[in-house]
């Protein structure tokens, strides 16, 4: 029986038909004025339905944040029919996954919202004139030696434990908001140097770009698609990738991996590791740090105390 499976598997049939299936994990913004979001939603939720993408869809009067697993064969057409939903989505850049071992989402979600990405700045207007400094990853390699330039990470602390920029500045925050109240308290000695701003896939970077160069700050850059267009346009042409350990992901994966480096503990014994897990106990649900021997010690759960909670029930 065996050997006929391997027969088929070794067919250019079998080959083709696997490479039909297979997906990969995709991310793409943009800031930019919706009229009427709900129309935007409809064309955009009828294409995913149409193309069989998964994923989660934030729409809102300032734009569109798309995380989302798509079949590899459809990302051509998806490209070509989000650029004809509205002007501003022409051209539209799209991250792709370091890592499509395993699909990012299993569901469809698309919601209309306040923000793209809540950041609490409700005094500050958006300029859609962006005008942005974005840096490719020849450029950002450059910088991370250059003494004039300061690299920031705008993500939270969960997120830059596992994997960061060597030397970046690290904020000790937990959401996104927190991060453009407290990052004057982070760069303001270095007001006059080269700032670099990076987070996953540079959604993030847009927005506190506007914002600290609002508050004086004049040489803001940032990297673009963030560490993960870096990545792939850092494999793209061959640069050494100068990014360690793991990209945290906000999606059923947790994290892609980009280098072996293990920065982080286990929150249980204090040993490097790097391995997420949500508390099993689902009243805590308490996304941790846990390494292999406290796995087996402790099974999914962050403590005793929720191993007794969950068995009593
Ligand atoms: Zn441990
Ligand atoms: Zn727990």
């Amino acid at each position: 029986m065996s050997g006929i499976c391997n027969f088929i598997q070794n067919t250019k049939y079998f080959k083709k038909s696997f490479k039909n299936y297979l997906r990969i994990n995709i991310s793409l913004y943009k800031y930019f004025f919706i009229d009427n979001p709900e129309i935007i939603k409809k064309k955009i939720k009828s294409l995913c339905n149409k193309l069989n993408i998964f994923g989660r869809i934030y729409i809102s009067y300032e734009g569109i944040n798309i995380q989302a697993n798509i079949l590899k064969k459809y990302l051509k057409i998806f490209k070509k029919k989000i650029s004809n939903i509205h002007k501003d989505l022409k051209n539209i850049y799209i991250n792709i996954g370091i890592d499509n071992s395993k699909i990012s989402f299993n569901t469809l979600s698309v919601k209309i919202k306040k923000n793209i990405i809540f950041d609490g700045l409700q005094s500050f207007k958006l300029n859609i004139n962006l005008n942005n400094k974005y840096l490719n990853s020849k450029k950002v390699n450059n910088l991370l030696y250059n003494k004039e330039a300061v690299f920031v990470d705008i993500r939270n602390n969960y997120e830059h434990k596992i994997g960061h920029f060597k030397n970046a500045i690290l904020m000790n925050t937990s959401i996104f908001r927190e991060q453009l109240q407290k990052i004057f308290q982070y760069i303001h000695k270095y007001k006059t140097k080269k700032i670099v701003l990076y987070c996953t896939g540079g959604i993030r970077c847009e927005k506190t770009s506007l914002w600290i160069k609002s508050n004086g700050y004049k040489n803001v850059y940032q990297i673009r698609g963030g560490i993960i267009g870096y990545i792939n346009d850092c494999i793209k042409n061959n640069n050494s990738i100068e990014f360690l350990g793991k990209i945290f992901v906000f999606d059923l994966r947790l994290y892609e991996t980009v280098t072996k480096d293990i920065l982080s503990y286990c929150d249980q014994c204090n040993r490097k590791s790097d391995y997420y897990v949500n508390c099993i106990n689902n009243k805590c649900n308490l996304l941790f740090i846990q390494c292999l021997l406290c796995s087996k010690r402790y099974q999914s759960f962050c403590s005793k105390k929720c191993y007794i909670e969950f068995h009593r029930k």
